[in-house]
């Protein structure tokens, strides 16, 4: 039987069995997350743009090394979040992530609320070519029009369980070759979000979990036996 893959979660201990694929999202400004054993676990790693107060630079972490773990597959996740403080601050860290993603050639796992006119802004300034995703994407037709066309990719969640209006005319936008699926910090299972997108986009469970592996081929360093 084909895998599932998590992409973005924040517990991994939650699997029990191997049939599940999971990509821890790991923050330096979270405790909890910085327990997760990165030898065992597939793994991103950043300063969330919720905790970038709580440090003074990236230089201060040990970020490059960390990023160069053989189970740290992408930096992340970074972005913007007009709905918390900071906002000056939160650009300049996440400048700062896209520009050693870009020296490292490295995915980056984007956290973006209200503000995809400045993510795009800075994505553009740093000209980078390694592929970005939408965690926890919810944009407008708009937004997901635009982000289409620079060959962006989108991960749904929890979300998906109560689809608005919105979320359904991205999802009709959006083709299953440039999706991920996550459960970010929520406690379901990661195949409820995957019967959920299987539903709403009209596509066999099998070959969704098809879809989505070959979609993970941007990963360089993940390795799934199946
Ligand atoms: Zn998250």
């Amino acid at each position: 039987m084909l895998p599932f893959l998590d992409i973005h979660c924040h517990n991994p201990f939650k699997y029990k069995n191997k049939n599940v694929v999971s990509v821890s999202s790991i923050s330096y400004g979270s405790s909890s997350s910085l327990t997760i054993p990165k030898d065992i676990y597939w793994h991103s790693v950043a300063v969330h743009p919720w905790d970038v107060q709580e440090f003074s630079s990236l230089d201060s972490l040990n970020f490059e090394k960390d990023l160069g773990h053989p189970r740290c597959i992408m930096i992340g996740e970074t972005g913007l979040d007009r709905a918390r403080a900071n906002f000056e601050l939160q650009q300049e860290f996440f400048l700062k992530h896209l520009e050693i993603a870009k020296r490292l050639a490295l995915p980056v796992m984007l956290h973006c609320v209200r503000a995809y006119n400045e993510v795009q802004r800075l994505l553009s300034k740093v000209n980078l070519r390694a592929p970005v995703i939408f965690h926890d994407y919810h944009g407008t037709l708009q937004e997901t029009q635009t982000l289409m066309s620079k060959n962006c990719y989108f991960s749904f969640g929890p979300r998906l369980t109560h689809a608005s209006t919105k979320l359904l005319e991205a999802l009709k936008e959006i083709p299953s070759s440039r999706i991920f699926l996550e459960t970010d910090d929520a406690s379901i299972h990661i195949r409820e979000v995957y019967e959920c997108y299987s539903s709403l986009a009209g596509i066999k469970m099998e070959d969704l979990k098809l879809e989505i592996l070959d979609n993970a081929k941007i990963f360089s360093r993940l390795l799934i036996n199946f």
